[in-house]
């Protein structure tokens, strides 16, 4: 596929924000589960719900244009969620896994925002101002989630700092239990994989 109008391109972005959504609506329990702060999975509930708001507002846009809203997979979405996950499920200590998960996160939140923006600036110019606030108000939502990844991470940066700490003064304990704790875990991460 290739676009040979701003137009079509523009298309083609909303597309790939439409995949990216799913892509994260998906994934977002997962990283829901492997959470220990209630704080963290509260604020990554939360924006479970908006992600699918914002999904059919991608949706809403398209159909407004006659166009399918589902398109070609977004592979950069696809690999910073790989990559999330690929990391979390690898650390079996909590509070460091939720620092983990915060990075992961934040990678999400700013991959949306450089693909709203883009969306939102072509729309204008294109002269589509209902889906210019529209998409606006998405990337709001993404600078939002953000800034609350921002705010959570002060605190639990801090715990997994203290945690690495306690973790290396009981070495033979943390030596000996990593190996089978590990490859429980990445045994349950393959059973799941066949659900997604
Ligand atoms: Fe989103
Ligand atoms: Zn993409
Ligand atoms: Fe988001």
């Amino acid at each position: 596929m290739s676009a040979n109008s701003l137009q079509e391109l523009y298309v083609e972005q909303l597309q790939d924000l439409f995949d990216a959504e799913q892509q994260i609506i998906k994934a977002l329990p997962k990283m829901i589960e492997a959470t220990q702060s209630e704080e963290l999975r509260d604020a990554l509930t939360e924006h479970l719900e908006v992600t699918k708001k914002q999904a059919d507002r991608v949706e809403k846009i398209c159909d407004g244009l006659g166009e399918e809203a589902k398109g070609e997979k977004c592979k950069g979405m696809e690999g910073v969620l790989k990559e999330g996950s690929g990391l979390v499920k690898d650390i079996s200590n909590k509070q460091v896994r939720d620092a983990a998960i915060i990075a992961s996160a934040q990678r999400v939140e700013h991959y949306e925002m450089a693909g709203y923006g883009t969306a939102r600036t072509y729309a204008t110019l294109l002269g589509f101002d209902e889906a210019a606030s529209a998409l606006q108000q998405t990337l709001e939502e993404e600078k939002e989630a953000d800034e609350t990844l921002s705010g959570l991470a002060e605190q639990l940066n801090n715990e997994a700092l203290n945690a690495e700490g306690q973790e290396e003064s009981d070495e033979a304990g943390a030596d000996s239990e990593r190996p089978s704790t590990k490859s429980a875990r990445s045994t349950k991460a393959g059973g799941r994989k066949h659900v997604a």
